[in-house]
C-alpha cells in the first residue's frame, strides 16, 4: 500500500533504517539510478551508490540525527556506472516517543532538471545575492579550482578542514591565488582604487587580504564547504595602492553556483564607522576614567521612566509653580521606579555600599529622609531651569543620614539619552562644625537666659522683699491697733494706706522687670511690616529646615509701613513662631505647618497673623498666657509671652490668643497702628 503511493511519486523516494539499509525504494528510484527495488531493498544505501560529498558521511549522518533533517547535493552512481549529481533532501522520522526511526530520502537528478528551470533556479539566487549585496561593493568569483584543491586535500585524507588551513597558511595563499575573479561593479573599482576593471578582472584575491585577515578567506572556505547560505564577518582588506579599508566581507555560496564554482562576495565599506565607534570608544573611555576617579560621589539613573511620567503629566498643562503643586505621592511612584544603573567609587563609600551592585537599585532607598528633594528637583526641570542644587539629607545602606551637597545638570542630550548624573559632595564635616556651632550659641543664649532669670530673681526678691517686709510690718501694726479695746482708727487708716501704696510699690517693681526683660530702649522708625516679618523667618530658616516646617508666608499688598524698633518687632515674631514650632514638635505633628500673614485691618491697622497645626491652647490656661512666669513647659521661662505683649503695648498695639477657626491649632495676632496712624498720635 505504501509501495503503491510511493510509487505515484514523481521524484525519487527512498526509506532507509538508522543502520543505511534500504527500507522502501519507489519506482522512480528504478528509473533514477538504474537498480530494481528487489536489488535495493536490504541493502546499505550508501554502499549502493557510492553517495559522496565534500564532507565525510559519517558527519553529515551525524548532524542528520542531531537536527532532524539534511538537505544538498550529493554524488552518486548508478547500476551503470554514470556519476550522477543528486539533489537530495533527508528527513529523520521518529516514534510517538520521539525516538528515531528511520530516513526518508526524496533526491532529484540535477543534469535532469529542464534548462529553463535550471536558468529559473539561477536567475532566483542571482537576483537574491544581487540584491544582498546591493549597498555593496560586490564580486563574482570562480573558486572551481578552490574547489578542486579541497577535494584533493579529501582525497588525500584531510578530514579537519579548519585545523589544516590554520596549519598550512601557504595553502591559503595559494587557494587566494587560484580564485579567479569573474566580475565586479563599479563600487569596487573606487573602493579598491582601481581605475580600471581589468586590473582585477580575470586576477585572483591573494592581493587585497592582508595577513591579518587571511583567516576569514579560510573560514569562508569552510562555510561554503559546511554548506552554508552565507558567510559574514568584519575584516579588514588592501586597496590596490595599500591603503587599509575597514568592511562588512560577505560571502553567498549559492547551491546551483556550486556546480559552476563561482560565488557571490559583497564588501562593505565600514572604516567611518569604524572611526567614529572609535571615537565614541575612547570619549567613553575618558568619561569613565572621570567618572570613576572623581572625588564627588556620581551617579548615573535610568530616566525613562520619569520622562514618561514628566511627559504624560505635563504635556498638555504649565509647569507647576511651586513645589506644593507637585504630588509628593507622584515623586515617590517615580522614586520607586527609577534605577541606579551605575554608581562610582566615592558613591559607594559615601553611600556604605560593600559592593558597586547594591547600590543598583530604584533610588526611593537613597530619598527616604527628603524625598522633597526630588519634587523641587522636578519642579526646577519643569521650569526649564539649567539643572539644580541644594544641601540636603541621603540615606545611606546602612540607615545613616547623610549631609550633601546634592547637584543634578539638565543637559538636553543626557534627557534624550535616558540617563541622567546626579552628583553628591559629602558636606558632613562642615555641616557638624556648624552644628557643634550653633548648638554652643543655643547653650550659650540658654546660660544666658538661665542667669538673666537668677539675676532677675534675685532683684525681685531684693526690691520685693522690702516693700513686702513693709506690707507686712504695717499689716501687723494695723491689727494691733485693732485689737486694741477702743481701736485707734486714725492708725489704721494711715497704715493701710501705706499697705496700698508698698504693693503699688511692689507691682512697680514687677513692671520695671518686665520692661528689662523687653530689654532695650525702643528706637521707633517707620518700617515696611512685611519686610519685618521675612527678615524674622529668615533667622529661623535653619530651625525650619531641620523640622522640616513648611512655612506659608502672605504678605499684604500695598503699604505696610509701622513707626516701630525692628529688633522689638522682630522678637515678637520669632518668639511666637519658636512657641509655634515647640508646640507642633512636642505633639510629633508631621508635616508641621506655619502660616505667617499679614493683612490691613481698616484703614489704619496692620495685623500679623501667626498660625500653627499644633495641639492648640488649653481653654482652661489660655487667660493666662500673658502673665510673666507662666508656662506649661518643662523647661519653660515663661516670659516669652509677657515680652511680647509689652513690645506689642509700647508699639500703642494688642496681641491675641486663641485657637484657629477649624480648631487646628493655635493662631496668635498682634495688631499695630499703621505709619500715618501712628504720626498723626492714634
Ligand atoms: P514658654 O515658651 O517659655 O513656655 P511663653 O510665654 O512663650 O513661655 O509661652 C507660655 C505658654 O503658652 C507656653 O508654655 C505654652 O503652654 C503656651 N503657648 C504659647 N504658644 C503656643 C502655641 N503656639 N501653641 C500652644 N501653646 C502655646
Amino acid at each position: 500500500m505504501v509501495d503503491d503511493i510511493a510509487d505515484l511519486i514523481a521524484e525519487s523516494l527512498i526509506v532507509r533504517d538508522l543502520r543505511g539499509h534500504v527500507t522502501l525504494w519507489n519506482r522512480a528510484s528504478e528509473s533514477l539510478y538504474g537498480f530494481s527495488s528487489a536489488a535495493a531493498l536490504g541493502r546499505s544505501l550508501h554502499e549502493l551508490l557510492g553517495t559522496r560529498h565534500l564532507f565525510p558521511m559519517a558527519d553529515i549522518e551525524a548532524r542528520l540525527l542531531a537536527v532532524g533533517s539534511w538537505e544538498g547535493e550529493v554524488g552518486r552512481h548508478g547500476a551503470d556506472g554514470r556519476d550522477l549529481s543528486v539533489e537530495v533532501r533527508w528527513t529523520l522520522r521518529r516514534d510517538v516517543g520521539g525516538m528515531p526511526v528511520d530516513i526518508v530520502e526524496t533526491g532529484r537528478n540535477i543534469a535532469a532538471l529542464s534548462a529553463l528551470e535550471q536558468e529559473t533556479r539561477l536567475a532566483a539566487h542571482r537576483y537574491r545575492n544581487l540584491f544582498q549585496a546591493m549597498a555593496a561593493a560586490f564580486w563574482e568569483m570562480d573558486f572551481s579550482r578552490v574547489r578542486m584543491m579541497i577535494g584533493g586535500l579529501m582525497a588525500s585524507g584531510v578530514t579537519d578542514l579548519p585545523r589544516y588551513m590554520a596549519d598550512n597558511p601557504d595553502w591559503v595563499v595559494e587557494a587566494m591565488r587560484a580564485v579567479h575573479v569573474v566580475d565586479v561593479n563599479d563600487k569596487v573599482i573606487s573602493l579598491f582604487g582601481a581605475s580600471r576593471r581589468d586590473e582585477i578582472v580575470g586576477g585572483h584575491v591573494a592581493w587585497c587580504f592582508p595577513p591579518q585577515s587571511r583567516h576569514v578567506f579560510a573560514e569562508s572556505l569552510i562555510a561554503a564547504a559546511r554548506r552554508q547560505d552565507r558567510y559574514a564577518t568584519e575584516t579588514t582588506l588592501t586597496r590596490l595602492d595599500g591603503r587599509f579599508i575597514d568592511v562588512l566581507f560577505t560571502v553567498c555560496w549559492p547551491e546551483e553556483h556550486k556546480g559552476r564554482g563561482h560565488v557571490l562576495v559583497g564588501v562593505i565599506d565600514i572604516t567611518e564607522r569604524k572611526q567614529a565607534e572609535e571615537e565614541t570608544r575612547r570619549s567613553e573611555r575618558r568619561y569613565r576614567e572621570l567618572f570613576d576617579h572623581m572625588p564627588v560621589a556620581l551617579g548615573q539613573l535610568d530616566m525613562r521612566y520619569m520622562n514618561s511620567q514628566l511627559a504624560a503629566r505635563y504635556a498638555n498643562q504649565p509647569p507647576p509653580r511651586n513645589e506644593m503643586d507637585i504630588d509628593l505621592n507622584f515623586i515617590q511612584d517615580i522614586l520607586r521606579s527609577t534605577k541606579a544603573i551605575e554608581v562610582n567609587p566615592e558613591a559607594q563609600r559615601l553611600f556604605r555600599a560593600r559592593r558597586r551592585e547594591d547600590m543598583l537599585i530604584p533610588i526611593e532607598r537613597f530619598w527616604r529622609t527628603r524625598p522633597e528633594t526630588v519634587r523641587r528637583t522636578v519642579l526646577a526641570r519643569l521650569n526649564g531651569e539649567p539643572g539644580y542644587s541644594e544641601e540636603t539629607k541621603v540615606d545611606a545602606l546602612d540607615g545613616t543620614q547623610i549631609d550633601v551637597l546634592y547637584t543634578v545638570a539638565f543637559p538636553p542630550s543626557t534627557w534624550e539619552r535616558g540617563t541622567n548624573i546626579v552628583a553628591f559632595i559629602d558636606i558632613g564635616d562642615r555641616i557638624a562644625a556648624l552644628a557643634r556651632v550653633e548648638q554652643m550659641q543655643a547653650e550659650l543664649a540658654h546660660a544666658g537666659r538661665v542667669a538673666m532669670l537668677g539675676e532677675m530673681a534675685a532683684s525681685i526678691a531684693h526690691e520685693v522683699n522690702q516693700p513686702l517686709a513693709a506690707i507686712a510690718t504695717s499689716g501687723a501694726a494695723c491689727l494691733r491697733w485693732l485689737n486694741r479695746a477702743e481701736p485707734d482708727l486714725g492708725e489704721v487708716r494711715e497704715l493701710a494706706g501705706r499697705v496700698v501704696s508698698d504693693a503699688q510699690r511692689a507691682a512697680g517693681i514687677i513692671a520695671r522687670v518686665r520692661d528689662m526683660a523687653a530689654n532695650r530702649r525702643a528706637d521707633h522708625v517707620p518700617l515696611n511690616l512685611n519686610e519685618l516679618v521675612e527678615e524674622a523667618t529668615h533667622f529661623l530658616r535653619h530651625e525650619f529646615q531641620a523640622r522640616q516646617v513648611e512655612l506659608h508666608f502672605s504678605p499684604v499688598s500695598g503699604p505696610a509701613l509701622v513707626s516701630a524698633d525692628r529688633i522689638q518687632l522682630q522678637q515678637v515674631v520669632v518668639n511666637l513662631a519658636v512657641n509655634a514650632l515647640q508646640a507642633m514638635a512636642e505633639a510629633k505633628i508631621s508635616p508641621p505647618r506655619l502660616s505667617i500673614a499679614v493683612m490691613a485691618v481698616g484703614a489704619i491697622w496692620l495685623r500679623v497673623v501667626v498660625e500653627d497645626n499644633g495641639p492648640g491652647l488649653d481653654p482652661a490656661t489660655s487667660p493666662r498666657l500673658f502673665e510673666s512666669f507662666f508656662t506649661t513647659k518643662r523647661e519653660g521661662l515663661g516670659i516669652g509671652l509677657a515680652v511680647c505683649r509689652s513690645i506689642v503695648e509700647a508699639h500703642g498695639g494688642s496681641i491675641e490668643a486663641g485657637n484657629r477657626a477649624d480648631g487646628r491649632g493655635a493662631r496668635f495676632t498682634f495688631t499695630l497702628p499703621s505709619v500715618k496712624a501712628a504720626t498723626s498720635g492714634i
